[in-house]
């Protein structure tokens, strides 16, 4: 089941094909087919027409309404800069459960700044899952609640903390990467002119084996 996704926001409806202009209102439905969230943008006048029949049209879970933006051109350093917002989109793309916790957590750091807001919860088989939308684009993730516990947070901060700075892991390296700090070196470092300190000997044997 793939309830952990992002959707773009159209530029054109969907049914009548008409490109969305500056300002203008749509509307996006959420529907749920085959085990996958499918998002639709449709405009004004074809919400309309679906909205006449809407009490035979339950294909959708979801709807809300939107002013289109035409997007701003982006400049390339956004593109390239690892913030949060480009980390949650590489971590979904990845599509590796591994990462389903941190995102979440990301995705709820980037509603606190603002940058996604939540349209909607759904109860999927008892679990929930949020349907974000990224304030800029429109683009909508939906992201399953992992439950975290109390205990669990700490772990999964941790490793959000580490894709934030170092990025995602590359194959064969270690991750994270062996934590540096700089205070507890330089104390190593000084420990080591004592010959006699017990400290010395456990440093000496980590450094040579
Ligand atoms: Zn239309």
């Amino acid at each position: 089941m793939n309830d952990w996704n992002i959707q773009s926001r159209g530029h054109t409806c969907h049914d009548c094909e008409q490109t969305f202009e500056d300002g203008a209102c749509f509307h996006t439905l959420l529907g749920y087919d085959k085990g996958e969230y499918l998002r639709k943008d449709i405009c004004q006048q074809c919400w309309e027409k679906e909205a006449e029949g809407a009490t035979e049209r339950k294909d959708f879970i979801s709807r809300w309404q939107g002013t289109y933006e035409s997007p701003p051109p982006e400049p390339p350093e956004a593109i390239q800069k690892d913030n949060a917002e480009g980390l949650l989109r590489k971590l979904m793309e990845t599509e590796d459960v591994r990462w389903r916790e941190a995102s979440y957590i990301l995705a709820v750091m980037l509603e606190r700044k603002r940058v996604l807001k939540v349209k909607e919860q759904i109860k999927d088989e008892g679990a929930r899952v949020f349907v974000y939308e990224l304030a800029k684009t429109g683009d909508i993730f939906t992201i399953p609640d992992p439950n975290l516990k109390m205990e669990q947070l700490e772990q999964v901060q941790i490793e959000v903390a580490a894709l934030l700075e170092h990025g995602l892991p590359v194959e064969g390296e270690p991750w994270p990467p062996p934590p540096v700090d700089p205070k507890k070196e330089t104390e190593e470092s000084l420990e080591m002119e004592e010959e006699d300190s017990p400290q010395t000997e456990a440093a000496q044997v980590e450094t040579n084996p």
